[in-house]
């Protein structure tokens, strides 16, 4: 990916100045003016997209973020907006030596309507301090992933993020209610305090929803929660087929109905992986199978949960599961979750790792990883895991690193291609960032990315907000 941009690319901003520093410290205090040991903030989470930025601010409210995107616009001076740096598509760094503006002073929970369930925070409130606010008052944050403990509620909405409970809790486009956001023209837009104006005429906030900081900085977020659940009951099934696990799909759709908060599936390598890397792994099932499927019900009413959850592996088991548990205790939750949860991280562990976060059809999911596994063949491990409800499938690839770089290229010709070919998309929940910036037109047609041109440039006409990733203004 280094290769993706050449300092030929480097596009006609101004360079920083004394004079810049001058202005960014008569409106910012000492704290929020940062210059040296920016390397973690240079560099993702997977640590393969470094940028050279030498200046990251700080700011703690809206009007310190409007200051800044204003003169900027005015010395076009190219800004990287940063949450909590979990991304994955390399959208969260720098490419040059873009400012780094970071959130993570931005982070009070400022408003609660108990009745109502709202809550209203800044964009820099790490997810899992707003779930911990959340559930002390009988709520719950209707998102959850892997990153929770480091990414920011900002980061979440301007990636679109799904998660292990989409399948309950639907799209962050459902349950953002309202945003603060300073575009990249420096106006400040708020749908926050008066929800019913969006009812007149365009609702804005919603291309904030997955925009990747490319047209406006998220400055706070009024998010509806979800009544928090009393009752959790998490099963674990096996099978051979993968037909099997769509067959599953449907039983838990029809047997478990509105309790239905996780259906993850995984294959058999992506199992093996996890028992040979992860320490904390305990094995669910004496004999090895196929595929695997971890199916969750969150509800308030555990009798009837539990006896809806065993009627459900009944049928399973009838139909065409091989193997089947319900947890007896929160440890063996735990337990089964930290399967799923370290496909990712398993892969990591074992070689250089390239990670495809796609969608298909139900019909070809498993084929996808199939034919990738093909395309790989002995030089890696390839496997297949993921939100499978939401068509979501997560291909990760470990292969040695010094065959990493032919590997990548086979698979990167084959994949994207064929995805447009399937009508499947490039990008499930990760989003487009850097990395995936050349492939967004297998996903969308030359129609739609003319009209996302047009609003970029309306929403960031000097061109300086993320500048090299998702589209590129010149
Ligand atoms: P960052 O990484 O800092 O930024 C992400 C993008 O948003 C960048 O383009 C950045 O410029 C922009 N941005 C950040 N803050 C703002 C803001 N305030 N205003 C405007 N733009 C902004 N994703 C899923 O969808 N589902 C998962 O299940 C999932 N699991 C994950 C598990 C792990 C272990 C990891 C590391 C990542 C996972 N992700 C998942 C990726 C996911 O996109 C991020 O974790 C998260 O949503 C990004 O939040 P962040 O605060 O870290 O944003």
């Amino acid at each position: 990916f280094a290769s993706l941009y050449t300092p030929a690319d480097k596009l006609n901003h101004k360079s920083l100045s004394a004079a810049d520093l001058s202005y960014f410290e008569s409106i910012l205090p000492k704290s929020g003016i940062i210059q040296a040991d920016l390397s973690s903030h240079n560099t993702d989470y997977i640590g393969i997209f470094k940028g050279e930025s030498t200046l990251m601010l700080k700011p703690t409210n809206v009007e310190q973020v409007q200051a800044i995107i204003k003169y900027c616009k005015q010395e076009r001076l190219p800004i990287c907006p940063q949450g909590g740096n979990t991304g994955l598509v390399g959208g969260s760094v720098p490419v040059f030596d873009e400012i780094i503006l970071n959130t993570s002073q931005m982070n009070n929970i400022f408003d609660f309507d108990e009745n109502q369930g709202i809550v209203a925070c800044q964009s820099g409130t790490i997810l899992d301090a707003l779930s911990n606010y959340a559930e002390e008052r009988g709520f719950v944050v209707p998102l959850d992933l892997g990153a929770k403990g480091s990414c920011f509620i900002g980061g979440n909405i301007s990636t679109n993020a799904g998660g292990n409970r989409f399948i309950r809790y639907k799209s962050l486009h459902e349950t953002t209610i309202g945003l603060e956001v300073v575009t990249g023209n420096g106006d400040i837009l708020n749908t926050m305090d008066y929800p019913s104006r969006k009812k007149a005429a365009i609702d804005f906030h919603h291309l904030f929803i997955g925009s990747e900081g490319t047209l406006g900085v998220i400055t706070a977020a009024k998010i509806q929660l979800s009544p928090k659940p009393t009752s959790q009951n998490v099963a674990f099934l096996a099978c051979n087929n993968f037909d099997d696990i769509l067959k599953i799909l449907g039983l838990a759709r029809k047997f478990l109905g509105e309790i239905l908060s996780a259906f993850e599936m995984m294959d058999k390598q992506s199992y093996n992986l996890v028992s040979a890397y992860i320490p904390r792994f305990k094995k669910p099932f004496e004999k090895s199978y196929g595929f695997y499927v971890l199916v969750e019900t969150l509800g308030i009413n555990q009798t009837h949960d539990k006896e809806k959850m065993e009627i459900f592996i009944e049928n399973c088991m009838k139909m065409c599961a091989l193997d089947g548990i319900v947890c007896r205790d929160l440890k063996q939750m735990l337990d089964l979750w930290n399967i799923r949860e370290n496909c990712g991280p398993a892969a990591a562990r074992a070689g250089y790792c390239f990670k495809f976060d796609i969608s298909t059809p139900h019909a070809l999911y498993y084929k996808t990883v199939e034919d990738v596994r093909e395309i790989v063949g002995d030089d890696g491990i390839t496997i297949g895991f993921g939100h499978i409800a939401d068509c979501n499938l997560h291909i990760n690839i470990a292969v040695p690193k010094e065959i990493a770089k032919n590997v990548g290229e086979r698979v990167n010709n084959f994949l994207f291609e064929y995805l447009q070919k399937i009508s499947g998309s490039v990008s499930a929940e990760h989003g487009i960032g850097l990395q995936k910036k050349d492939k967004l037109k297998y996903a969308r047609t030359s129609e739609e990315i003319e009209i996302m041109r047009r609003i970029k440039k309306a929403y960031d006409p000097a061109g300086i907000l993320n500048p090299y990733k998702v589209l590129t203004i010149k």
